[in-house]
């Protein structure tokens, strides 16, 4: 069978799409660009977000101690050697927020990967309060000889969880971002956790139709690991009832769920994903990515079930209970 996204796959993978697009592999190159946050700048907080830890998901190459283009170099090199079909790469500008800061610096700063022929193109993750029009405006113009991406951390949906996990902003934020983003016709990208401390399953699945209802191009979804040395941990060790930890089974049955209540227009580009042990708070799957996303994929046939297969267009969502 066919499904919407035009492959056989039971979802609509962001890897199909890509080689779809390019006719070949497209890495991507993970950038530490020494950019900062206003979540810990002391602009909104000095605390972050109560998950953060930058370093559990950033490769070893990745760090701004090195300049962008050595990163950019040894990132194109560690995956050249692991892919042999990995020819062009997408310098993806990961930790922090990667636009945060005057245009003329991150114009200088993009730069830097643009001018390697093999970099095909940028995302740029970023939060959702620090887009200016001009940078939105720039990343648009840059959009038309590059391939461009804007990944919005999103986390939640809901304004409670926000409000506990200190993003320091709301989901309404997060949402006219999106829009502001698509109306310059840029590709869009968002990131979600599951497992946030309050949020019930139930919760987590509606989700899946607030974000169909968003202009969304692709989505990231991780399951929550408690990173240590985060508040976050602090906060699980005292209410350990308020979190829903997912063991691997569990997760492969909440994703298929989630899956099939979302638009088969959102490409997916990662499931989940698990940190270097020695980060980590208790168990761990111990899984590469790829594992789990076989699992996925395995558990999907099982149900015979797909990406959308209960997707609803035009669920009237109250927006005063986001
Ligand atoms: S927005 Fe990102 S970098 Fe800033 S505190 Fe939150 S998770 Fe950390």
């Amino acid at each position: 069978m066919v499904y919407p996204w035009g492959t056989s796959r039971r979802f609509n993978a962001w890897s199909n799409y890509i080689k779809g697009r390019f006719g070949h592999r497209v890495q991507k190159v993970a950038i530490d660009a020494g950019f900062s946050c206003p979540n810990r700048d002391g602009t909104l907080g000095t605390g972050g977000c109560t998950y953060c830890d930058n370093n559990a998901f950033s490769p070893s190459y990745c760090t701004s101690s090195q300049s962008i283009s050595s990163q950019v170099e040894k990132g194109m090199a560690f995956h050249r050697k692991r892919y042999k079909s990995a020819t062009r790469f997408i310098a993806y500008f990961q930790s922090y927020s990667n636009t945060y800061a005057p245009l003329e610096v991150l114009k200088e700063r993009y730069a830097q990967a643009l001018a390697f022929k093999d970099v095909a193109g940028l995302a740029v993750g970023t939060r959702p309060d620090t887009l200016e029009p001009e940078t939105l405006d720039y990343l648009a113009r840059l959009s038309e000889k590059y391939f461009i991406t804007l990944e919005l951390g999103i986390e939640s949906c809901y304004d409670k969880t926000l409000n506990r996990i200190n993003r320091g902003h709301t989901f309404d934020t997060t949402r006219k971002a999106l829009e502001e983003a698509a109306s310059r016709g840029l590709d869009t990208a968002g990131h979600m956790i599951f497992g946030l401390p309050g949020e019930s399953k139930t919760e987590m699945l509606n989700q899946a139709e607030i974000l169909s209802q968003l202009p969304l191009n692709s989505l990231k979804m991780h399951q929550l690991q408690l990173i240590q040395g985060t508040r976050m941990l602090e906060d699980y060790k005292k209410n350990p009832k308020d979190f829903l930890r997912f063991s691997y089974e569990d997760y492969k049955t909440f994703v298929v769920e989630f899956l099939e209540r979302l638009s088969p227009d959102i490409r997916i580009e990662r499931m989940a994903g698990e940190a270097p042990p020695d980060y980590v708070f208790g168990e761990r799957w111990n899984l590469r990515n790829d594992q789990i996303l076989a699992g996925i994929e395995q558990k999907l046939q099982q149900e015979n079930t797909w990406q959308s297969k209960k997707y609803k267009k035009f669920v009237f969502l109250d927006r005063m209970n986001w």
